[in-house]
């Protein structure tokens, strides 16, 4: 039995065999010589690469089309269209006739002059299409060179996933009733897997470093994701322990029920709203369990990254208004587009930016494809005739490009009515504050906006430069950094001075310790993972408003991170009677 400390990134226990997952890496493509004699071997190989291509991509087709819709099958369609392409299959044939080379040299050498060639065009759809003309010939090189490509949507088995860095979409793809837990090398709790994690209730434990490596697949795993402990080959005490909390946990959350349609109301009658944050429609269930009265932030980005490429007006304009049905008419915060960062689009020509977290992202990105930009707007606009929708803008850094934003979403307005279709004229709209610059102007802000919504997971990261993703400077990630604290009241008193409300949808607002002061300080709402609602709810319902603001005053004092946590964990166990 050996116990590895990693970061706790979502809670829960649970026991089960490593499956240890080693992403993709670029194949080393064969090259030697064939004779005359050898051709007709050649080709009989590739067409029965072809052919075991074919197989896979129809199930990945029609498991597409019956988990996430038809237009997400299309996808594959066109995939399979290619595989017969006659000028492919050609081009294929003579190259391979005339070289007199293996053929798996032959198809990269194709696939690589033709995704040349499309990209030198300057049409993104057929750019695209040299994504697609590299994704069939890998398949196929994949088959050639008998290295199975395994998918994590392919998982039929309840597994522990292992593995160095999971990606956003890998989330999204995989088979989430058979992945038990998640343990990775890399990744921080506010990397966007570990919230993705949180959202999809699967627990994790992340960025154990080297620590990880020794794991083997079939080991037994045990992963706490509370304590942020994993344990290879428990022993039987150890066993029977994590057994007994797992039976605990799964108690506690039946009797969430109860506790859901409670206020989250201080003992001196100040109410605040606790909110949930959602990746995918399906997690509203969820969210109303755990008793959001809202959706605080519907991250719309996951809808792209589940196929790599934007959804159409139509299908976001069905997602969008799935979540507002589904919350019937509670409010739901929709935020426009935030790629970029550690969310990068598999097409996106920002994965070669030197900086990618101070690079295109976010709003910066849809301001320079308007296109994108208005078919997301118009989609969320006609969602607002079927619930209370508000629109939010990601990572606004200052008032010009906040303009911008606000003329595009007044263009798609007009598209609208010139259409005829229903919105909401008066729809609300606000901004996330999450860059320290955005902060510290956020007065200038507040008279252009309809409400406020902290992102503390960027303006943490940016306010003192941490990467919210990187193990190795994971230490320096403090909430309750003075500067932070600051950054944060600075926010809310310029909201209420301009008469907006102020949310905070970043981590920290699921932090039962930081909820202390931030209801001192005056956040008007809070919205986290679902799972996290009833611990908040309890430690709101148990304080007095009053004492909150006189507990933020004092933490506001305070010189350090260490010193403010350490103050508000007494203070709170001092009110909650601990
Ligand atoms: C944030 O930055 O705090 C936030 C909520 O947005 P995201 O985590 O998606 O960047
Ligand atoms: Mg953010």
């Amino acid at each position: 039995m050996k116990t590895l400390q990693g970061i706790p990134a979502s809670p829960g226990i649970a026991i089960g065999p490593a499956f240890v997952f080693l992403e993709e890496e670029e194949p080393t493509i064969p090259r030697y010589s064939v004779n005359e004699r050898e051709l007709e071997g050649e080709w009989k190989r590739f067409m029965e690469a072809v052919d075991r291509a074919r197989v896979e991509i129809t199930g990945m087709r029609d498991r597409a089309s019956r988990e996430m819709g038809e237009q997400h099958g299309a996808i594959f369609d066109a995939h399979l269209l290619m595989l017969d392409d006659p000028e492919m299959l050609d081009a294929i044939e003579i190259s391979l006739k005339e070289s007199l080379i293996n053929i798996e040299w032959v198809i990269h050498q194709y696939e690589q002059a033709v995704v040349r060639r499309l990209e030198q065009i300057d049409d993104p759809m057929l750019q695209e299409r040299g994504a697609d003309v590299h994704d069939i010939a890998h398949r196929i090189l994949n088959h050639l060179m008998f290295k199975e490509r395994f998918s994590l949507s392919d998982l039929d088995r309840d597994v522990v996933l292992v593995a160095r860095n999971l990606l956003p979409s890998d989330m999204i793809a995989m088979n989430r009733e058979r992945v038990k837990a998640i343990v990775m090398v890399a990744g921080g709790k506010t990397s966007h897997t570990a919230i993705l994690a949180r959202a999809f209730e699967i627990p994790a434990v992340l960025g154990l470093g080297a620590a990880a490596k020794p794991i083997r697949n079939g080991e037994l795993l045990v992963v706490d994701g509370f304590s942020g402990k994993v344990t290879v080959e428990p022993d039987e005490s150890s066993l029977e322990g994590s057994r007994r909390e797992r039976e605990r946990l799964a108690e506690r959350e039946a009797g969430l029920a109860g506790q859901a349609s409670m206020p989250a109301r201080t003992l001196d009658g100040h109410t605040v709203l606790l909110k949930a944050n959602v990746e995918v429609p399906e997690e509203t269930a969820s969210a109303l369990r755990h008793g959001a009265s809202g959706i605080g932030l519907f991250r719309s980005e996951f809808l792209f990254l589940q196929t790599g490429r934007p959804p159409s007006e139509q299908s976001q304009y069905l997602a969008y208004r799935q979540v507002l049905e589904d919350m019937a008419g509670r409010p739901v915060t929709i935020r426009t587009l935030d790629v970029g960062g550690d969310k990068v689009m598999p097409d996106s020509a920002a994965t070669d930016e030197k900086n990618p977290l101070l690079g295109w992202r976010a709003i910066r990105y849809c301001l320079s494809d308007r296109a994108l930009f208005q078919d997301q707007l118009r989609a969320i606009l006609r969602a607002s005739a079927h619930g209370d929708a508000r629109i939010m803008f990601p990572m606004i850094s200052g008032p010009d490009e906040l303009d911008a934003a606000l003329a595009a979403l007044e263009e798609a307005k007009a598209e609208c009515r010139g259409r005829g279709q229903p919105y909401r004229e008066d729809i609300p709209v606000g901004i996330m504050i999450e860059i320290p610059g955005a902060a510290m102007i956020a007065d200038i802000l507040a008279a252009k906006v309809d409400f406020f919504s902290i992102g503390t997971n960027d303006l943490i990261q940016y306010s003192l430069a941490v990467d919210r993703g990187n193990e190795r400077v994971a230490y320096l990630y403090e909430p309750f950094h003075p500067a932070v604290l600051r950054f944060i009241k600075t926010t809310i008193d310029a909201g209420h001075a301009a008469g907006i409300p102020v949310s905070m949808c970043g981590e920290m607002a699921s932090d039962p310790v930081a909820a202390l002061v931030l209801l001192g300080l005056g956040l008007d709402e809070f919205s986290m993972s679902a799972v996290a609602i009833p611990d908040v709810k309890t430690v709101l319902r148990s304080l007095r408003f009053a004492d909150a603001v006189e507990a933020a005053g004092e933490a506001m004092d305070r010189r350090s991170h260490r010193e403010v946590e350490d103050f508000l964990k007494k203070r709170l166990s001092a009110i909650m009677g601990g």
